[in-house]
């Protein structure tokens, strides 16, 4: 697919938007099945040491709670995720990277591998770290991490980031590298709609993902948070529907584009449409993250307004969204780590 046609496809309205959303399922299911698979999301920590100018839980959002959940909170959480059958978690956090916090995520991916006799996948997201945490972290018995590019150009990312050595475009993109050469299977994404960014900057983010082979993609629409610099461009953005619209069609695009990769529907899509989550499965999503974060500690993880499901206790969540699910006419693939096919696809022995 070429550039201007994916522009084309990014801008399509009416039957041509339908008949895009209808052959991205179609590519889904012939490709992978009709199979959704869920990652219990625990966010563990909002401590982070940088100041990314997009997030809530910046280093410099002086208004933020900060905490870290106890080591039982968060075994408490795995467990109620191998119990229901989820296959799989997602550990989530602000960035950190002292010898303690390494040596404490190491300890964990051990204790989850364990008490759940290696069933439970295990997929972090904590940001850019060295090759021998991404590495002791890989041996401990995580297999897969999500880091996401939030754009690939890099001058709206100097846009959206200080312009200080923790910030740098180039460091992001080491790590993606680094995560890859450690054997993780690796995912990115992008926020959608940020201020400043043109659709042919969004077409150029989908063949950046094709460019550097990601078996992995979450992707949603940035939304704004009042406590953060990039809110003061606020005027500049799309309406959220259209953000939410334009979300939608990046997934349907990019499921065009790598048909055997797993595609997440991001939480952020829930915040502007209460059935965000079914509508991305419906376009060719086949992952999706309930959260499993100790609900004392939600509010204190916004990263952006809106954010949903700041009361559902773990149990009401897998409820609802097994209903909701299966209105999509998809299958919840319990049980399984429903693992990226690209990735085993790339790595399979000649
Ligand atoms: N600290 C790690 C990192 O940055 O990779 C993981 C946690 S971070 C909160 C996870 C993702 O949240 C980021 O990659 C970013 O895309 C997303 N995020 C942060 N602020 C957001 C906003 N205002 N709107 C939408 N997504 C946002
Ligand atoms: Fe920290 Fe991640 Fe938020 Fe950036 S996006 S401020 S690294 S939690």
């Amino acid at each position: 697919m070429e550039k201007s046609e994916i522009i084309g496809f990014l801008r399509s309205e009416g039957e041509e938007r339908s008949s895009l959303f209808r052959r991205a399922r179609e590519v889904r299911d012939q490709t992978l099945g009709n199979k959704v698979y869920f990652r219990g999301l625990i966010e563990f920590s909002n401590i982070c040491s940088k100041d990314c100018f997009y997030c809530g839980i910046r280093k410099s959002n002086k208004r933020v709670v900060r905490y870290e959940a106890t080591d039982e909170e968060i075994l408490t959480a795995c467990r109620f995720a191998w119990e229901n059958r989820f296959g799989s978690v997602v550990l989530q956090s602000g960035e950190r990277s002292s010898p303690r916090f390494v040596d404490r995520v190491e300890r964990l991916v051990r204790e989850i591998k364990r008490f759940s006799g290696g069933e439970l996948g295990i997929t972090l997201s904590c940001g850019e770290q060295s090759r021998e945490s991404y590495q002791r972290w890989r041996e401990a018995g995580a297999h897969r991490y999500l880091l996401r590019i939030e754009t690939s150009s890099p001058a709206l990312y100097a846009r959206i980031h200080p312009q200080n050595s923790l910030h740098t475009f180039e460091k992001r993109l080491e790590a993606l590298r680094l995560l890859r050469e450690t054997g993780f299977q690796v995912g990115t994404g992008v926020m959608i709609g940020l201020p400043f960014q043109t659709v042919e900057e969004l077409a150029a983010d989908l063949l950046f993902f094709r460019e550097i082979d990601i078996d992995m993609c979450g992707m949603g629409p940035y939304i704004e948070h009042e406590h953060t610099p990039l809110y003061q461009y606020r005027h500049l953005l799309l309406p959220r529907e259209e953000r939410f619209g334009l979300a939608l069609r990046m997934i349907a695009v990019l499921r065009l584009l790598m048909p055997d990769i797993n595609i997440a529907a991001a939480t952020a899509l829930q915040a502007i449409d209460p059935a965000g989550r079914e509508k991305a499965v419906a376009v060719g999503a086949n992952v999706i993250m309930p959260n499993l974060t100790p609900c004392q500690y939600r509010r204190d993880y916004l990263l952006y307004e809106d954010k949903p499901c700041l009361d559902e206790d773990a149990e009401l969540c897998r409820n609802c969204l097994e209903a909701r699910i299966e209105l999509t006419g998809s299958e919840i693939g319990y049980g399984e780590w429903g693992d990226s096919k690209h990735f085993q696809h790339r790595t399979a022995l000649p």
